[in-house]
């Protein structure tokens, strides 16, 4: 998506929705998962499609994408993988 991004840049791009940036930004969110279309934090979900815990089904407040996800924040970090 974004080549080249620092991690204080992508940390704000993740937490840039308000729902995240109004309840501590990325930093406070480091174990919810990442939504895979647009890079951004997404929540984990709890509704018809299926639980976080059991399915690893979330959703994303920024695009509206849900489904299945397996990478968090804080694996996405780690591995660099907003530089992709
Ligand atoms: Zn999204």
């Amino acid at each position: 998506m974004i080549n080249r991004m620092g991690v204080a840049e992508y940390k704000r791009h993740a937490g840039s929705h308000h729902w995240i940036a109004n309840n501590g930004g990325a930093d406070k969110h480091i174990e919810h998962p990442i939504c895979p279309r647009c890079e951004k934090i997404a929540l984990r979900g709890n509704g018809r499609k299926g639980s976080w815990e059991k399915d690893r089904i979330a959703c994303c407040p920024s695009c509206g994408w849900h489904g299945k996800t397996t990478t968090r924040l804080n694996e996405y970090l780690q591995n660099q993988m907003y530089r992709s």
